[in-house]
């Protein structure tokens, strides 16, 4: 029976949560499959977060050093490394960098990708892909009859597992850098509030067009500051220029999966609710008491966020003194 690879995101010195959340998956079919979980850095770790890799399953730990990130090399890398421990699915993080890779090794492995995965189930020895379209609005069930299957996973459609032990065996391979790259990043400058990462952020406060005002947006900030929690937007507020682009959660935003949502002035469209629901606890504020955020919100507080948020506000603080 093959293995199954993981490519490990590396974010400042540490694996972003959604290749954990990646590998516990390919660990868990591994386990179900009999095979091997394989995890790939690109970077040594220090032991801490190799710990989490190991949690997270992986048998083995592939080392492959290299200074930056390359789109073309990184792919060789896995490329290369997917035959060498005989790999027939490859499971990328589906962040920016790891949607690009997957279609780039899929190519490469004259095979394809499926992107944006959010359940995978067993139909037999068989995988079936569980996708989502139109705002995830509807699902498709795809499954990939060839080998190697690449595969993208969706922020929080898997839990991140610290409790798979896997043996963590360190193994360093050499592998040349691709020699005619195409194109070389030289330097990356931030867009203004680019470095904002909402995908790892444990809580996260966001303001909808209900909360965008000069009047409630301050109550906004401040209950994003008393928890030391980031704030997105919905994207009108991001289209009024209240809060950057890197901001904005939804379809065409990012998929965020924190502990903890607190949603001001947010109304619960479909584009919006398909970047947020699968967060571990939504709480909403919104004065309409027909607003269809609700629907999806474990406590809903109707009430203008005027008022309601000087409350929490008080609560979120006091809490934070006597902790
Ligand atoms: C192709 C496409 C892609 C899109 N992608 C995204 C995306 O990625 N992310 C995204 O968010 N949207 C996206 N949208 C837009 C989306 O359809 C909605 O328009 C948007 O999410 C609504 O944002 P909102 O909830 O802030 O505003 P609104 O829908 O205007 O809702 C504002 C809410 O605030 C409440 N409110 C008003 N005043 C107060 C107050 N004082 N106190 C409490 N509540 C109050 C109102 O009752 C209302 O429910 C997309 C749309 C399209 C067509």
């Amino acid at each position: 029976m093959k293995n199954i690879l993981t490519y490990i995101e590396i974010k400042d010195g540490a694996p972003i949560k959604l290749s954990l959340e990646a590998l516990s998956k390919a660990s868990e079919i591994a386990a179900e499959k009999g095979t091997k979980s394989i995890a790939l850095i690109t970077c040594e770790l220090a032991d801490g977060e190799l710990a989490k890799v190991k949690a997270a399953g992986a048998e083995e730990i592939v080392v492959v050093k290299r200074d930056a990130y390359n789109m073309e090399d990184f792919t060789n890398i896995i490329v290369e490394v997917s035959k060498k421990y005989e790999c027939e699915d490859i499971f990328l993080p589906g962040s920016l960098d790891g949607k690009d890779l997957a279609a780039n090794v899929a190519a490469s492995l004259d095979t394809v990708s499926v992107t944006n995965v959010m359940e995978i189930k067993f139909d037999g020895e068989e995988l079936i892909y569980v996708t989502p379209s139109y705002g995830a609005t509807v699902l498709t069930e795809s499954k990939v009859n060839k080998a190697p299957r690449v595969i993208a996973v969706r922020a929080g459609s898997f839990d991140k597992r610290d409790d798979l032990n896997g043996a963590g065996n360190l193994v360093e391979e050499n592998i040349d850098e691709v020699k005619d790259i195409k194109s070389i990043i030289r330097e990356v400058v931030m867009a203004a509030g680019a470095e904002i990462n909402l995908e790892d952020a444990p809580i996260i406060v966001t303001c909808g067009r209900g909360a965008a005002s000069d009047e409630i947006f301050p109550l906004v900030k401040e209950l994003a500051d008393a928890f030391g929690a980031p704030i997105s937007g919905t994207r009108p507020v991001i289209d009024d220029g209240v809060l950057p682009k890197a901001s904005q959660i939804g379809q065409s935003g990012k998929i965020v999966s924190p502990a903890l949502y607190i949603g001001c002035g947010v109304s619960g469209a479909v584009q919006h609710i398909s970047g947020m629901e699968n967060s571990g606890f939504i709480l909403a504020i919104n004065k309409d008491e027909d607003a269809p955020i609700f629907n999806i919100a474990d406590v809903g507080i109707v009430g203008d966020c005027k008022v309601i948020l000087p409350l929490l506000i008080e609560e979120v603080k006091k809490l934070k003194a006597n902790a």
